[in-house]
């Protein structure tokens, strides 16, 4: 059987194999891109159609290209983003193989590196990148009724309001995806209720600049970890019809029914815990503690913004909150579909390492897995907030390439050791 041998193998021709790849170029180690599909995949066809970056052309990119042909303040849509990784690959020249699965990787015994089998033949390599994404596997919360008989859907299953059967919706989930989702389907006419859990949502812009700006100015993208007791803290943000600030009470005026976060299903009978104004609260401190640093930080360092006043003013609570809905006939408040847009899990059954804690989460440091050889990339929080977004990547993964290329030094000089003995 004829083994390929490669020095790094990269698994996931995503954003975050593309920035490996560079990085390793840039290291001078060989390596390959194995890519199931095809280059950023999930952009093209694992998001809804309308879908645009939550970040502006500018701040969500590599910094070796700007978009083409794209105002840097805009937000591009999905197949922009998508075209973006495609050209960006060509332009460095990544290695990329499309259309081959990894299905199995493990160490080898007796001698150094990992055994790999594709969906195309074996492989061999001594250092194994896992980039296949943060995202991969659709989280359905165990309260999802097995029939409830009606039509349900995760958000990476979403596509538009016409996939959808006639009738009210509940949306389970306001973070970025629930709450643009719901948006969307209140425009296009449908009745909507909304679950909201806590969640973060900072200010679209404030004082003229995006809030991307803001969180990087303030040093929070490179927050290390999450706060302790917000583990299961969302963000809320959108980049859709322009950008705007996701105000919870706005959205209730505009007809969309907000309940609390969702509780359990019973003989057609959805319940709501009790805690909605409790997270539009939390929601709203969050709002304004970035207006106070922001604040503070023009204050301290004199900068010529416009003040923003308004930016303060704050929705009265509607009656939704004032008095919350706690449970829900489905069928008499008419909701035909649900969408779960309650986020995502990590699946590595591929990767058969001893690289997993007992409930199958990479155990890792920065992306150094606990499996020497073995790497993570592009994971929630790898390094930092900004660990899974688009530029947060970039930079891991140039430390993971500087790992790669410490340990190549480790070998190398083992082997001239070796000669030198002789
Ligand atoms: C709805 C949504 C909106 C988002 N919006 C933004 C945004 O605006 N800005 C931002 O910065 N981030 C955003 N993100 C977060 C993040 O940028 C994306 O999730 C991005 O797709 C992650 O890129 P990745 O390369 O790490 O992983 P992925 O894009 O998931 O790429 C992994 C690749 O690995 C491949 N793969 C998986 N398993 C195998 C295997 N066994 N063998 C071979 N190939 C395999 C997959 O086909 C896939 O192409 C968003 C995420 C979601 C879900």
């Amino acid at each position: 059987m004829l083994i390929e041998k490669i020095e790094t193998l990269v698994v996931g021709g995503g954003q975050a194999g593309v920035a490996m790849s560079e990085h390793l170029s840039n290291s001078g180690i060989p390596h390959l891109v194995l890519e199931r599909h095809r280059i950023a995949e999930r952009w093209r066809s694992e998001r809804w159609d309308s879908l645009v970056a939550n970040g502006p052309a500018w701040h969500d990119r590599f910094p070796g290209m700007e978009f083409p042909n794209t105002d840097p303040d805009a937000f591009p849509n999905k197949e922009t983003i998508a075209d973006y990784f495609v050209a960006y690959a060509e332009k460095i020249a990544a290695p990329i193989r499309c259309g081959v699965e990894v299905v199995d990787v493990r160490r080898n015994v007796g001698h150094p590196g990992f055994r790999v089998k594709t969906s195309e033949g074996v492989m061999e390599a001594n250092y194994v990148v896992a980039a296949t994404g943060p995202f991969q596997r659709p989280i359905l919360p165990a309260i999802a009724p097995e029939d409830a008989g009606i039509m349900q859907i995760h958000s990476n299953a979403y596509r538009n309001p016409d996939q959808l059967p006639k009738g009210a919706v509940l949306v389970v989930g306001a973070g970025s995806s629930g709450v643009q989702i719901a948006d969307e389907l209140l425009r296009s006419g449908k009745r909507v209720y909304l679950s909201v859990g806590p969640h973060d949502r900072p200010p679209r812009s404030y004082r003229g600049l995006d809030y991307c700006w803001w969180l990087g100015i303030l040093g929070k993208w490179d927050a290390a970890a999450r706060e302790p007791g917000a583990e299961h803290v969302t963000i809320s943000v959108s980049g859709a019809r322009g950008g705007y600030t996701v105000e919870f009470r706005s959205l209730a005026m505009q007809g969309v029914l907000l309940v609390g976060r969702t509780e359990s299903f019973k003989d057609g009978v959805v319940r709501f815990a009790p805690d909605l104004a409790d997270n539009l609260a939390r929601g709203d401190a969050n709002y304004m503690s970035v207006l106070d640093e922001a604040d503070a930080y023009v204050d301290r360092y004199g900068l010529d913004l416009p003040e923003e006043a308004d930016a303060r003013n704050i929705d009265p609570d509607p009656l939704c909150v004032t008095d919350p809905t706690l449970e829900l006939n489905l069928a008499e408040a008419g909701i035909a579909s649900i969408v779960w847009a309650t986020g995502y899990d990590v699946d590595f059954g591929w990767l058969k390492v001893d690289a997993f804690d007992e409930e199958g989460r990479p155990k890792h440091q920065r992306g150094i897995s606990a499996e020497p050889g073995v790497y993570f990339l592009g994971l929630p929080w790898l390094s930092r907030r900004g660990s899974s977004f688009i530029w947060g990547v970039w930079h891991d993964a140039k430390y993971l390439a500087d790992q790669i290329s410490t340990q190549r030094k480790y070998l190398a000089y083992q082997t001239s050791a070796q000669v030198r003995v002789r």
